[in-house]
């Protein structure tokens, strides 16, 4: 058994991504803390990763859209043995046009990928700040940097998980904190058949294999990558936009409107 690189908080780990995630953090090393509502799946889960690896595998059941539940996974964050890696996975979309939602759903998509993603991430980094050291890995989406129509809402949200992760590298990065947002394009999961489009009805061509998207996301991070889109050839492009994202830095506040907007 290879020695442990610590410990590693990873939330939707009950299947998707985040089993695949728990897996190959095990195998390199870390011990885990699943967190998801499916407590069977995760026990199971914990059982099969602890006797393949050899390494501690804790299960938190929680529903993160529950306030109380999302305390106890918050106070596991400051706790002891300490969590050096969390990787903020869980996250839930509808295919809905914006109008169709029900308030409830509108909520409920807000309390998994903006609240508790945006609280979990405080109440790991504060620790890690303290420690100097720590990792914070946001799940996001392509839909991030392309909006789509029917997904409105879930996009929005994944801009946020993608602005939140930039802003939190330029405040710790410094102070030997890493970051990354990773964002998957359509990946095989069950999330989508939950959405109401079964992943079946895409276009195959465009769907990667949920193992492959991990492994990829994993390369980026081990390349140092602060964003990683595993689907995307063409580098330069995603290159090409931030760079001319931070070129307005310094130009987008003004005493004086713009002489465009001046009569
Ligand atoms: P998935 O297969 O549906 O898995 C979602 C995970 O989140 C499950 O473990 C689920 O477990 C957990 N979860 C859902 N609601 C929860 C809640 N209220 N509290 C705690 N855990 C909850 O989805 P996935 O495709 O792996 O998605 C993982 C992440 O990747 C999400 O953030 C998603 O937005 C993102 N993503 C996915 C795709 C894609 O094409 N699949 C593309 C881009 C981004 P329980 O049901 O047991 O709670």
């Amino acid at each position: 058994m290879t020695n442990s690189l610590g410990t590693a908080l990873v939330t939707g780990a009950s299947e998707g991504i985040g089993a695949v995630y728990a897996d190959r953090l095990a195998r390199r090393g870390y011990n885990l803390v699943l967190v998801a509502r499916s407590a069977e799946k995760l026990a199971a889960l914990a059982a099969s990763l602890g006797d393949a690896t050899g390494r501690t595998v804790e299960v938190l059941q929680a529903d993160l859209t529950n306030p109380a539940d999302l305390g106890r996974v918050e106070a596991r964050l400051g706790a002891e043995p300490a969590i050096d890696l969390l990787v903020n996975n869980a996250g839930f979309s509808t295919v809905s046009a914006f109008a169709d939602l029900t308030s409830t759903q509108v909520s409920a998509i807000l309390d998994l990928n903006v609240t508790a993603l945006a609280r979990l991430a405080w109440a790991a980094t504060g620790p890690m700040a303290n420690r100097g050291k720590g990792t914070v890995i946001n799940i996001g989406s392509v839909v991030s940097v392309a909006p789509l129509p029917n997904a409105a809402l879930y996009g929005a949200t994944k801009a946020f998980v993608l602005t939140l992760t930039q802003a939190l590298e330029a405040e710790l990065g410094s102070k030997g904190l890493r970051f990354q947002a990773v964002l998957p394009g359509a990946t095989r999961t069950n999330l989508w058949a939950k959405s109401g489009l079964p992943v079946e009805h895409l276009p195959q061509e465009i769907v990667m294999e949920t193992d492959a998207m991990v492994d990829a996301a994993l390369a980026g991070f081990d390349q140092g990558e602060v964003v990683t889109i595993p689907a995307l050839v063409d580098v330069d492009g995603w290159n090409q936009f931030e760079t001319a994202r931070l070129a307005l830095n310094g130009k987008l506040s003004s005493a004086q409107p713009a002489s465009r907007y001046l009569a």
